[in-house]
């Protein structure tokens, strides 16, 4: 019924460490009948590598071409557009910081950056904060990883990417030039050369603002899943509206 699933992570896979359910059993038992699998998470606060061994320390097989962020996608853009060598001044993690200059060549910048990026900076500081502001005001390109306001856990949202950039907005009155994580443009030319000309698409995720606005975008047959961040009543205020509604990815999983 369908050939590729593209499944967010947080929230519609696991929350936290621990899976949804028996939702690896429901993986597995597609990944054995030659179902393609891809995951893709918004988040940018831990590296590429970490998600794949996360997948996999759950209990599926996963290879690195099957697990997407948009550190991947924002470093191919930056590259093009900035060169080798750019100097990027950055708000986010440890991890961020190692896939950025690995992926694009940057070099970091506290001083006179080319740009600033912002991505899910789980070790915020303030006075790194004020300094983005200062570049930003000054004229400095500032771009986002990706627009999710908050990251559900186990105790409540977390304040992502989002969140920090709407801070920057409301001290500099500027917002990003960009984002790249779902559903933006620059995610979709990524995806639709992942997928061809594949027609046959499932795409799972718990947020309708950007699972089910990319997965639509994509063509694929959208799935809103209950055991995340959105909640079922939210669909009514949606323009884009999602094709179905499951509890969870093992509740739809199981259906086929
Ligand atoms: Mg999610």
């Amino acid at each position: 019924m369908y050939k590729t699933i593209i499944c967010d992570l947080d929230g519609t896979i696991y929350l936290d460490k621990l899976p949804i359910g028996n939702v690896v059993l429901e993986v597995n038992r597609h990944l054995n009948k030659g179902i393609n699998f891809h995951f893709l998470t918004n988040n940018t606060s831990r590296s590429h590598q970490h998600y794949i061994e996360k997948i996999k320390k759950l209990g599926i097989e996963v290879t690195s071409k099957q697990v997407h962020n948009p550190t991947i996608v924002a470093s191919s853009y930056l590259l093009n557009k900035f060169g080798k060598g750019a100097k990027a001044f950055v708000l986010g993690t440890k991890d961020f910081k190692q896939d950025l200059v690995k992926y694009s060549q940057a070099q970091l910048n506290d001083d006179s950056p080319d740009y600033v990026i912002v991505a899910f900076d789980t070790d915020l500081q303030y006075e790194r904060l004020r300094k983005a502001c200062s570049f930003i005001s000054n004229g400095i390109p500032f771009y986002q990883t990706h627009i999710d306001n908050y990251c559900p856990s186990h105790d409540g949202p977390m304040p992502d990417c989002g969140a920090i950039c709407e801070m920057i907005y409301f001290t500099t009155d500027i917002r990003p030039i960009k984002n790249f994580g779902k559903p933006s443009q620059e995610m979709i030319k990524y995806f639709k050369k992942i997928i061809g000309n594949d027609t046959e698409i499932a795409f799972l995720g718990d947020r309708l603002n950007t699972d089910i606005v990319i997965g639509k975008s994509l063509g694929a047959h959208t799935v809103f899943v209950e055991s995340g961040a959105d909640k079922k009543e939210m669909i009514i205020n949606c323009e884009v509206k999602p094709d179905s509604i499951f509890k969870s990815t093992e509740d739809f999983l199981k259906k086929f």
